[in-house]
């Protein structure tokens, strides 16, 4: 039987985690950008991942997957799953990276499958920046978004440059945002990296919320005041596949639909971090998340 058709691609990692934060310690979760974003996006949109996952990738992992609907025709089963440790103090809005094991990432060579031709929305899922330029190429008809982060831009800065030309939305954290541009302001950072190509940069500022740069306009979306915070891993990426998601289920790209994606992205990433891993993001229902995005829209009513 022909695959079905999938509405968005996300292109990222799959991967075996082991995080600390102030309330608590995981080893060996489920985690990866491709995972986090793909689950964000299937509340949406139907996602298909490409991406390479080891032989010891376990069975459950990629039942939780499956069971939300992704399709995983893209994804390469060889060598050992890319791992990834990393630590949060009490500053919880970044990571410190303890250890990158590329392992099978570092001879991945993408394949997009036929049953991914038709999507019509792209998401560049933190990866390296040579493969997200190879997959964008592959799918020109697609609305394209690229997350990046601190790793791929000390280690391949150019080719992310030239990943970056490609695409309709870049999206990174601002820390990325001054480190990419050796640039502190971030409204000045945001202009030039839109020189670059990207018609929209959204900057995400952590539990302070996310800003939306558009040609002449900013939007600046809150931070969700949250209680139950336990790990920000995959926030990022949970942001960046329900933009994507929704972005999927809209006929328009003008910038009111824009907004409303941060605000969907906020949400998810806000429900990433009240439990470590994917435990809170898997298990959603829509009336949590319209719950949570109304909720948003009255944090900033004034
Ligand atoms: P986030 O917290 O959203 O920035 O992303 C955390 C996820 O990114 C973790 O699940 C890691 O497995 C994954 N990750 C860590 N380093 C990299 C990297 N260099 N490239 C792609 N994904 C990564």
């Amino acid at each position: 039987m022909p695959n079905q058709s999938v509405d968005l691609v996300v292109a990222g990692t799959i991967g075996l985690d082991d995080v600390t934060t102030p309330f608590g310690a995981v080893t060996a979760t489920l985690g990866g950008s491709a995972s986090y974003a793909a689950i964000a996006a299937s509340y949406f949109a139907r996602p298909g991942v490409v991406s390479i996952a080891g032989t010891d990738w376990p069975s459950e992992q990629r039942r939780e997957l499956t069971e939300r609907g992704i399709d995983l025709a893209g994804v390469t089963v060889s060598g050992q799953t890319f791992r990834w440790q990393g630590v949060y103090e009490f500053d919880m809005n970044e990571a410190t990276t303890l250890r990158t094991e590329l392992n099978a990432l570092a001879d991945f060579a993408p394949t997009v499958p036929s049953n991914y031709r038709e999507a019509t929305v792209l998401l560049l899922a933190n990866l390296d920046p040579s493969l997200q330029a190879l997959v964008a190429r592959a799918l020109p008809q697609t609305f394209k978004i690229l997350d990046t982060m601190n790793f791929w831009i000390s280690s391949q800065r150019a080719a992310l440059i030239e990943a970056i030309r490609l695409v309709d939305v870049l999206v990174l954290n601002e820390a990325e945002a001054r480190q990419l541009c050796d640039e502190v302001n971030l409204v000045k950072a945001a202009r030039e990296l839109r020189s670059l190509g990207p018609t929209y940069v959204m900057i995400k500022q952590g539990e302070h919320g996310a800003l939306l740069f558009g040609h002449e306009t900013c939007f600046t979306a809150p931070g969700y005041p949250l209680e139950a915070l336990k790990d920000p891993t995959g926030a990022g990426d949970s942001f960046a596949g329900a933009v994507a998601g929704f972005l999927a289920t809209q006929p328009g790209r003008d910038e009111p639909t824009l907004r409303r994606a941060v605000i969907y992205g906020s949400t998810l990433a806000s429900f990433c971090t009240e439990a470590f891993s994917v435990e809170r993001t898997i298990h959603l229902t829509e009336a949590d998340i319209e719950e949570r995005y109304d909720a948003f829209k009255t944090l900033s009513q004034f």
